[in-house]
């Protein structure tokens, strides 16, 4: 099945809503109320979630609970993820502090770098090892996932060699640059100064009224 990014992205919105609705002890929630909640259409909300098959009853609402743990399964399967990081410098520690990166779906279980001031040293908790060390540790850990955070100019070879070595699934990368991987790792790009400048066009057309 294939699902559209945009839908993949509200259903993770409708999860983090369902979780808060759990943590108020709300147990029924409309269309309506989680359209409201998160800026969405409620006949939007209706159709994404009945594309999943029928759950909510007309009239009646959604179970929070039942809702949520459907959503949940289709993201994630019933293991936790095993991911490493690859170069922790500034952005690599800032989003190993970040609270909403703790999640029983996925564990950060090594980090590698080549500074030999952070390499034997635990950094938030976790390893860094030796970048040398990469394909023995990622197998030896079971690691699916990576997250690059290394500068631009590391970033190929970096994943080169995992990815050789180790059976990768996906890729997080944060270097701004564009990576060649294999056929079956599946890359993800998150790269900051693209999303700002995207806002920033967005918001010169609008005030231009629509006209570049
Ligand atoms: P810092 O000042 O701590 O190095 P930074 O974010 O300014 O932080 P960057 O130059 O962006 O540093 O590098 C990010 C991290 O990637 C650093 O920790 C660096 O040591 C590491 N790094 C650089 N090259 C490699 C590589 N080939 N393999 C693994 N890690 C690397």
């Amino acid at each position: 099945m294939r699902i559209a990014e945009p839908t993949v992205e509200r259903l993770v919105q409708y999860i983090r809503f369902l979780e808060r609705c759990r943590e108020s002890g709300k147990r029924v929630v409309s269309s309506q109320e989680i359209g409201d909640a998160l800026g969405i259409k409620a006949s939007q909300v209706r159709k994404d979630l009945s594309y999943f098959g029928e759950i909510g009853k007309r009239g009646v609402g959604y179970n929070v609970e039942k809702l949520y743990q459907h959503l949940n399964s289709i993201f994630a399967p019933p293991k936790t993820w095993k991911i490493a990081m690859i170069g922790v410098g500034n952005l690599g520690e800032a989003l190993l502090g970040y609270k909403a990166f703790e999640s029983e779906k996925f564990r950060i279980v090594a980090l590698f770098d080549i500074d030999p001031n952070k390499i034997g040293r635990k950094i938030h908790g976790i390893h860094c090892y030796d970048v040398e060390e990469m394909s023995k540790v990622l197998n030896e850990e079971g690691v699916e996932v990576l997250i690059i955070t290394t500068p631009a100019s590391a970033a190929q070879d970096v994943v080169d060699r995992a990815t050789s070595s180790a059976p990768i699934k996906g890729i997080l990368n944060f270097a701004p640059t564009a990576l060649v991987v294999p056929e079956h790792v599946i890359l993800y790009n998150v790269d900051i100064f693209i999303e700002l400048e995207k806002l920033l066009f967005y918001i010169k057309l609008k005030e231009r009224g629509g006209n570049i």
